[in-house]
């Protein structure tokens, strides 16, 4: 009986969440120009343009993952009202290039991975250049839906390159001479492009969607390398239940630390608004820890 009614409140809860999450706001409420974006990647580096501009919905809400994410009724309204939609790839998101097809002729479409060369990997932006490239698509796009505010998103966009450069410069001076040269990540495979140009090899739990099964036999093998190669750090994503980490660190000693994959963002750094640099200067920090980099 007890478990019966362990049950019955397990799935009130459930239910509970999935009404809050699907009866989500999705709607405009101004007369400023309107973008609707699939998930936080082309939400921040919008924003990073449009600044109080525009108005920016995205679909994808804080804490969900776009690999598998079923966008909600309201989601097609917006849609049907927005100036634009923009998304990172029909490869990320089926479910926005499912979309995309829906739209009427008064909303533009931009798919953000389109000028970029195809790539086994989907986590285009995690590579400086491509990010650079798909704010330029951004650019060009609100020069078209909005030349009024020219002035404005010309001014952000050069801000915005001048923090990516420095990004650059910074992820160069900063993992050039580390001790170690491995991320063991307890997610899935999305920081390849970040860390490749800097000779850093990347071991990951899951492959390069969320799915994927981690079963106790790969863990323990995880753990073994580890400890053959005195790894003294491991890194996660929020995503992930935080119990696989802790049972890694349980065996192993090791530090777990965060990356940032931005493709999902939590509550609380959606309502802080924090931006595509500020979770890259996150990344930097917690590799020159974990991989013990010189200056830390
Ligand atoms: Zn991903």
């Amino acid at each position: 009986m007890k478990k019966i009614l362990f049950l019955v409140i397990i799935l009130a809860i459930a239910a509970g969440l999935f009404w809050a999450v699907s009866n989500r706001a999705v709607r405009f409420v101004s007369s400023k120009p309107k973008i609707v974006v699939s998930g936080y990647v082309p939400y921040t580096l919008t924003k990073q343009l449009v600044g109080n501009t525009a108005e920016v919905l995205m679909l994808l809400p804080p804490g969900a993952e776009p690999h598998s994410f079923e966008p909600t009724p309201g989601a097609l309204v917006a849609l049907n009202q927005a100036d634009a939609f923009i998304y990172v790839s029909d490869e990320l998101e089926p479910w926005a290039a499912d979309l995309a097809k829906t739209v009427g002729e008064q909303t533009r479409v931009l798919q953000l991975a389109k000028l970029i060369r195809p790539d086994k990997d989907p986590h285009i932006w995690m590579d400086f250049y491509k990010a650079e490239l798909m704010v330029y698509q951004i650019g060009a796009l609100l020069a078209e839906i909005a030349p009024q505010n020219r002035s404005v998103t010309d001014k952000n966009w050069k801000n915005f390159d001048a923090q990516l450069y420095e990004l650059k410069e910074a992820f160069q001076a900063g993992l050039s001479h580390c001790k170690y040269n491995e991320v063991v990540h307890i997610g899935h495979l999305a920081f390849g492009n970040l860390l490749r140009p800097y000779g850093i090899t990347l071991t990951a739990l899951s492959g390069s969607s969320h799915e994927g099964e981690h079963s106790a036999k790969k863990i323990a093998q995880l753990a073994r390398e580890i400890n053959a190669k005195k790894i003294p750090a491991i890194f996660t994503e929020d995503v992930i239940s935080p119990r696989l980490a802790q049972t890694v660190a349980a065996e192993t000693g090791a530090e777990i630390l965060p990356l940032y994959s931005i493709e999902h963002i939590s509550k609380q750094d959606f309502e802080n608004q924090v931006s595509y640099t500020d979770l890259m200067h996150r990344n930097l920090e917690n590799l020159k820890r974990g991989l013990v980099c010189p200056a830390f």
